[in-house]
């Protein structure tokens, strides 16, 4: 099964995708994890993502559609759920020509749908583990106590300033391509408001009865 999990920042898709890894078997491919391990560690790509990255834009599209492409191909071209990819009708069009050209397809897009308000709380309450990237909410979903709380840190890009700048070219850039996949028939709508399991049922069900079993 490939999926695709969609929405604006904020919305869970990281914390659905990682659900969809641990209970379904598939492969989380996340372009921001990509990124920020790269950026973490320095590498070319870091250090050409940095600027976009801290300043809430998007990193260019050849930069991205690489890393993607390369960890689509890692997982032998099944059983992923790409999170955070594709983000601009471009990368959306490589992704299709991508699948054409290795005679595979993407099942469903699910689109987390979150309002505004609702995301700039869940941003502003989002905290993240230095090391392991684990997240948490500081009030819903708090870090462990046994968690050394000098490693528990606020993202960047998740400051208040920033989070305004990534929901507009959210809306500008990402968004469009709600029409993109609707028109191939693959767009899947999900409430995305609710506590982590509550929404992870909702993806269940649209699954359940959108992505016929594998063949015996
Ligand atoms: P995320 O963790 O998915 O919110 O991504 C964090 C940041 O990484 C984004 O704000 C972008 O700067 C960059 N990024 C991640 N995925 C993409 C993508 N598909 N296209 C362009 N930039 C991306």
């Amino acid at each position: 099964m490939r999926l695709i999990i969609f929405g604006p920042p904020g919305a869970g898709k990281g914390t659905q995708a990682g659900l969809l890894e641990e209970r379904q078997d598939l492969v989380q491919i996340s372009t921001g994890d990509i990124i920020r391990e790269a950026m973490k560690n320095e590498t070319p790509v870091g250090k050409e993502a940095k600027s976009y990255v801290e300043s809430g834009e998007l990193v260019p599209d050849e930069v991205v559609r690489k890393l993607a492409e390369n960890a689509i191909a890692d997982e032998d071209y099944d059983d992923v759920v790409l999170d955070g990819y594709p983000r601009t009708t471009q990368q959306a069009e490589w992704l299709t020509t991508f699948m054409e050209e290795h005679d595979i397809a993407i099942d469903a897009v699910l689109s987390l749908e979150v309002p505004d308000d609702v995301i700039v709380e869940r941003l502003s309450r989002r905290r993240v583990h230095e090391e392991t990237g684990e997240t948490y909410h500081l009030d819903h979903d708090p870090p462990p106590e046994d968690v050394d709380s000098d490693l528990i840190v606020q993202r960047e890009d998740d400051q208040p300033e920033t989070v305004r700048t990534r929901l507009s070219v959210y809306r500008e850039e990402t968004q469009p391509l709600e029409d993109y996949y609707a028109e191939r028939d693959l767009l899947v709508s999900i409430d995305g408001q609710g506590d982590i399991d509550e929404v992870y049922s909702r993806i269940e069900s649209a699954l359940d009865t959108r992505v016929a079993p594998p063949e015996a």
